[in-house]
C-alpha cells in the first residue's frame, strides 16, 4: 500500500537526510536531526508524491493519506502529552511546506494552528498567560486568513496598526489580552465581510485548508516563476510538514532565531545570527523588530547595545552551538538553522546547507578542505562556476571620495550604480531599456523576484541579514544593502529622503553591498583580482582539469584581462573588430570600394601595418602561449555606412559621388547575409585581403619572437568552411605567403592553419576537412544557427515565446543544444580524430563559457574552451569539475 505519511519526533524518525526527494529538504534534514537526538518537535511530513497525485487527480487528496495523517498526529499527541483540537491541553501545530529544492513564492508556513475560540482559552490557561494565547489566536488568523484563504495580509496589518494607534501603543508587545481579543474579533469580522465566510474554527477543517493551499502554492505564478528560472520540473511536487508547535513568544525566557554556522556573507568560521525575546518565527524574518546578535562577538562587532543570546540564555546558547557544531560536521557543510527557546529549552526546527556568497562559498570550502572536513576536490566541486560572476564585479575604489547619504547592513557584497526606482515593474521597464537601476524598497516581496533580477543592486529600509531581499539578493549575486533605516522612502512623492538631502526617481545613487553604504551619485570602481581563497581554489581547479581555457579576445586589454584571469591563450581572435577602429575603417571602406585588385591591394598595404602592430602587441601580451586568429568573417557590407547622412559623409572623405557610393552599397546588399558573401568565402572572391592578413600575422610572429624572446605559434584559422576545397583554396594562399616572409626574414615560423567548425556539412564532412586542417574550432553560434535554422540576430523576438511555452528549455544560443549541434560537434570531433589523430580541438562559440556546455566539451574530448575574458575563472572551474565528475563517472563504468 502507498505510504503517505513519515513520521519523526521522540528520537525516532521514519525518513532520513538521503531522503530528500521523498520528503523534500526541509523534512529529510528534520528526519536527520531526530536520529541524531537532537531536541526537534515531534512531526509528521506528507511526501511529495502527495502533491503530484493531488495535481493528477483534479485536486483530491486521497483518503489513505488522511488517515495517515490522523494516525501521525495521535502519534505526536502521545508524544507531548497534547490532543489536537481539545479543550485542555491543546496541541498546536506549524505546517510548512518544503519542496526538494528550498523555493521562496511558495506557500512557507502557518503557526499556531488548531486554535479557535475555545482551544484558545485552553492556551492561556495551560500556559499561565492569556496574552500569551490571544497574542498566538491573532497570528494564526492573520497567517491562515492571508495565506488559506486569501485575504491580503496588509487588512490584517491595517487593523493593528488602526488599533495600537487607538490605543496609544507603539509595539505589538504592549497589546494585553483583552485588547488583543478586540482586534481579533475585528479580524473575523473583517474576513466575514470580505470573504463571505467565518473564520473556520474546527481544527479538522484548518489542518486540511492549510495542507491543501501548501499543495496549491506549487502552482502558484511566483512559484512556476521560480522554477523556470532554476531549471526545476513541476514534477517534483512539495512536501508538507505537520508539526507540533513550540512557542517562542511564551515571555521573555523564550524566544526564536536563525542562525549561520558560518558568516554567510563572508566565509568566516563563527556562528551567525539573530534572534528575538517573546516573538514567533516570523517576526525575525519580517523585520518589524531589530533582532539581537547570538554571539558576544557579533554584538561587539555590531555595536549593539540589545544582549546577546550568549549572554541572555548562557546555557540555550551553549547547547546551540554544540548542535551547531555536530551539524557542520554531520552534513560536512555550513548549515543555516532555525531554532525557537521556549521558557528556556531549546528546540530545533530546521537545517539545511546554507545560501551564501561567492566570495563566503570559496572561504568556507577552502577552509573546511584545510580542516580535512572534505577533499580539495569537493571544495572545487562546491563552488557554482556562475557564482565567481559577483567576484568579478568591480567594488568602490577605497581612495574615492564617498558622499554617504546613509547605511544598512552589507546583505550581498559588490558596489553598484544606478537610477532609483520605486518598483520593480520600473526596474524591468528600465533594463529593457538598457538602463542601470538601484530598486529602492522598504522591503521586498517574493512579487520583486522580477524586479530584483533586472536590477544592478537593491536598497531596503528595513529587514536584517536574513530579509528576503538580503536572503534573495545574495542567491542571485546581486549587492544590496538592507535594513537603511536612516533613510525613508516616500513612495507616493517617489523620493528617498536622507538626512540632508532628498532625492527622487532617476537620481543617481550608489550601494556598496560590502560595508552596507548608501553613497550619492557614481563612484569610481575597482575591478576584482583573483587573489586569497579564490586563488586557492583556481589552483586546485587547475591541478584537476583537463582542458585548456582560452579567451576570445582581440584588444589588448581584453588579452591582458584575460591573462590576469588565468587564460592559458587566445581561442578567437575576431580580425574584423580590429578594423571598426577610428582611422581604420574608411581605409578598409576604400579597400572594399576599389574598383580592382589593383585598388584593393593598395588599400590593404595601408592596413598591413596596423594589423601588424596589433598582432605583435597580442603575441607580446600571450607571451608564447597560443594564439588563433580568425581571417576576416564578416560580409563587407557591415563595414559601409548606411544612412543618407553617413553616405554623404564618408563619400567626402574618401572623395566619392554620394549617389556612386548608396549604389554601391546598395549592389552589396544580401538578402540573407549570414549565409551569404562572408566567412571563407570572401577570401575565395579576393585572395588579397587574406594574403595581407596572413603577412601581418607572420611578420607579428617574427618581430614578437624577437622581443619577448618566447616561441610564438600562430594558429591561423579560416572561418565558415562547408568544403575541403574552401579551406585549401586559402590554406595555399597562407602558405605561400609565409614561404615569401620565411625567405624575407631569414628565420623559420611555425603555425597551425585549421578551420572554424561552423556548418552541418563541415562537422559531417570533419574527416575530409581534417586531412586539411591542423584544428578545428567549433563555431557554436554560427553552428547553432546553421544547425536548427534560426537566425541568431532575429531569434530573441521569437525564442522568448518559445521558452514561455515550452517548445524548447533552454536557449540554445546561452546553452549547447546537446541533442542536435552537440551530435555534430561529437561526429566531427570523432571523424575528425579518425583522420588526424593530433587534431586540436576547440570551442570558441559563446558556449565555451557556460559551465554545462563545459561538461560537455569535457565528454567531447575538446583540448580546451575559449570563452570572454571575464568568463575564463568561471570556464577554468567548469573545466575542472567537469573533469571530476568525468573521472568518477568513468570510474563507476569500469565496475
Ligand atoms: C561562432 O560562430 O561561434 C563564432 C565564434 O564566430 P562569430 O560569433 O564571430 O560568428
Ligand atoms: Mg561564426
Amino acid at each position: 500500500m502507498q505510504k503517505w505519511v513519515y513520521t519523526f519526533g521522540g528520537g525516532t524518525a521514519e525518513g532520513h537526510a538521503g531522503d530528500r526527494n521523498l520528503l523534500g529538504g526541509k523534512g529529510a534534514n528534520l528526519a536527520e536531526m531526530c536520529k541524531l537526538g537532537l531536541p526537534v518537535p515531534p512531526g509528521l511530513t506528507i511526501i511529495t508524491t502527495a502533491c503530484t497525485h493531488y495535481y493528477e487527480n483534479s485536486r483530491t487528496i486521497p483518503d489513505s493519506l488522511k488517515e495517515e495523517v490522523r494516525s501521525g498526529i495521535r502519534r505526536m499527541e502521545e508524544i507531548t502529552g497534547r490532543t489536537f483540537g481539545h479543550n485542555e491541553r491543546p496541541l498546536l501545530l506549524s505546517v510548512r511546506s518544503g519542496a526538494r529544492a528550498s523555493m521562496p513564492g511558495m506557500m512557507d508556513t502557518v503557526l499556531n494552528l488548531g486554535l479557535n475560540d475555545e482551544t484558545v482559552q485552553a492556551l492561556g490557561h495551560d500556559a499561565g498567560d492569556a496574552r500569551f494565547a490571544w497574542d498566538s489566536y491573532r497570528r494564526f488568523i492573520q497567517m491562515y486568513g492571508d495565506v488559506v484563504m486569501g485575504l491580503d495580509h496588509e487588512v490584517f496589518e491595517e487593523i493593528l496598526e488602526d488599533e495600537k494607534a487607538r490605543l496609544g501603543h507603539e509595539q505589538d508587545t504592549e497589546l494585553s489580552a483583552v485588547e488583543w481579543q478586540h482586534v481579533i474579533a475585528r479580524y473575523k469580522q473583517t474576513i466575514e465581510e470580505e470573504l463571505g465566510e467565518s473564520f473556520p474554527q474546527d481544527p479538522e477543517v484548518q489542518l486540511w485548508g492549510a495542507i491543501g493551499a501548501v499543495f496549491a502554492s506549487w502552482m502558484n505564478a511566483r512559484a512556476v516563476t521560480y522554477r523556470n528560472l532554476h531549471n526545476i520540473p513541476a514534477d517534483w511536487g512539495t512536501a508538507v510538514n505537520v508539526q507540533a508547535m513550540v512557542f517562542g513568544n511564551l515571555g521573555n525566557s523564550s524566544a526564536t532565531g536563525v542562525a549561520f554556522t558560518r558568516n554567510p556573507s563572508t566565509g568566516e568560521s563563527a556562528l551567525y545570527g539573530e534572534f528575538l525575546v517573546n516573538a514567533q518565527g516570523e517576526d525575525v524574518v519580517a523585520g518589524i523588530r531589530t533582532p539581537q546578535n547570538i554571539t558576544e562577538d557579533a554584538r561587539i562587532a555590531s555595536g549593539s547595545d540589545k544582549p546577546s543570546l550568549e549572554k541572555l540564555m548562557p546555557e540555550a546558547f551553549a547547547e546551540f552551538s554544540e548542535i551547531c557544531a555536530r551539524l557542520e560536521g554531520h552534513y560536512r557543510d555550513m548549515q543555516d538553522l532555525e531554532f525557537t527557546i521556549e521558557r528556556g529549552k531549546l528546540w530545533m526546527l530546521q537545517t539545511r546547507s546554507g545560501k551564501r556568497t561567492a566570495k563566503a562559498a570559496l572561504k568556507i570550502a577552502v577552509e573546511m578542505a584545510e580542516e580535512g572536513l572534505i577533499s580539495k576536490e569537493e571544495a572545487v566541486a562546491r563552488i557554482d562556476p556562475a557564482s565567481l560572476d559577483q567576484l568579478l564585479h568591480p567594488t568602490i575604489d577605497p581612495r574615492a571620495r564617498r558622499d554617504v547619504i546613509g547605511s544598512g547592513l552589507p546583505a550581498s557584497p559588490g558596489a553598484a550604480t544606478g537610477e532609483i526606482v520605486f518598483t520593480s515593474e520600473e526596474a524591468v521597464h528600465a533594463q529593457d531599456e538598457g538602463r542601470k537601476v538601484i530598486l529602492v524598497r522598504v522591503e521586498t516581496s517574493p512579487e520583486d523576484i522580477h524586479g530584483m533580477h533586472a536590477a544592478e543592486g537593491i536598497l531596503t529600509t528595513r529587514g536584517g541579514m536574513t530579509s528576503h531581499a538580503a536572503v534573495v539578493a545574495r542567491g542571485m549575486g546581486t549587492p544590496c544593502v538592507s535594513g537603511a533605516g536612516t533613510l525613508r522612502v516616500d513612495l507616493r512623492n517617489e523620493l528617498l529622503i536622507a538626512q540632508g538631502v532628498t532625492l527622487k526617481k532617476g537620481d543617481i545613487i550608489t550601494i556598496d553591498g560590502s560595508s552596507g553604504q548608501v553613497l550619492k551619485g557614481a563612484i569610481p570602481m575597482l575591478q576584482p583580482e583573483l587573489s586569497g581563497d579564490f586563488g586557492r581554489i583556481m589552483e586546485w581547479a587547475d591541478a584537476t582539469r583537463r582542458m585548456k581555457v582560452r579567451t576570445n579576445a582581440e584588444t589588448p586589454a581584453d588579452a591582458r584581462a584575460a591573462r590576469s584571469f588565468g587564460a592559458e591563450g587566445i581561442g578567437l581572435c575576431r580580425t574584423e573588430h580590429m578594423f571598426f577602429e577610428d582611422g581604420r575603417i574608411n581605409v578598409m571602406r576604400e579597400m572594399i570600394l576599389a574598383e580592382d585588385e589593383a585598388g584593393r591591394r593598395t588599400a590593404l598595404a595601408k592596413l598591413l601595418p596596423m594589423q601588424r602592430s596589433d598582432f605583435v602587441e597580442l603575441f607580446e601580451i600571450m607571451h608564447g602561449l597560443p594564439v588563433t586568429i580568425r581571417l576576416l568573417d564578416p560580409p563587407l557590407h557591415e563595414f559601409l555606412p548606411k544612412t543618407d547622412a553617413e553616405i554623404e559623409e564618408v563619400a567626402s572623405i574618401l572623395s566619392f559621388d554620394p549617389a556612386e557610393l548608396r549604389q554601391r552599397v546598395d549592389a552589396l546588399h544580401e538578402f540573407n547575409p549570414m549565409l551569404g558573401h562572408r566567412g571563407c568565402r570572401l577570401a575565395i572572391s579576393y585572395p588579397e585581403i587574406a594574403e595581407m592578413q596572413a603577412r601581418a600575422i607572420f611578420e607579428a610572429a617574427c618581430l614578437a619572437a624577437k622581443s619577448t624572446g618566447a616561441a610564438v605559434v600562430p594558429e591561423i584559422m579560416v572561418p565558415l568552411v562547408g568544403l575541403k576545397a574552401e579551406l585549401d583554396f586559402v590554406k595555399e594562399r597562407i602558405e605561400a605567403v609565409a614561404r615569401e616572409v620565411i625567405a624575407e626574414a631569414g628565420v623559420s615560423i611555425e603555425y597551425l592553419i585549421g578551420t572554424m567548425i561552423e556548418l552541418p556539412r563541415a562537422a559531417l564532412r570533419a574527416h575530409v576537412i581534417a586531412e586539411s586542417a591542423e584544428f578545428f574550432s567549433f563555431g557554436t553560434n554560427d553552428l547553432t544557427q546553421t544547425t536548427f535554422g534560426i537566425s541568431r540576430d532575429d531569434a530573441s523576438a521569437f525564442l522568448s515565446t518559445y521558452l514561455q511555452k515550452g517548445i524548447v528549455e533552454r536557449d540554445p544560443f546561452v546553452q549547447l543544444d546537446f541533442d542536435g549541434v552537440g551530435e555534430l560537434i561529437q561526429i566531427a570531433a570523432e571523424r575528425g580524430r579518425r583522420t588526424r589523430n593530433n587534431l586540436k580541438l576547440g570551442i570558441c562559440g559563446e558556449h565555451g563559457g557556460d559551465p554545462a556546455s563545459i561538461h560537455f566539451c569535457e565528454e567531447a574530448g575538446l583540448d580546451y574552451v575559449s570563452c570572454s575574458p571575464f568568463r575564463v575563472p568561471i570556464a577554468r572551474l567548469a573545466a575542472a569539475q567537469a573533469a571530476f565528475v568525468g573521472r568518477t563517472s568513468a570510474g563507476r563504468s569500469n565496475d
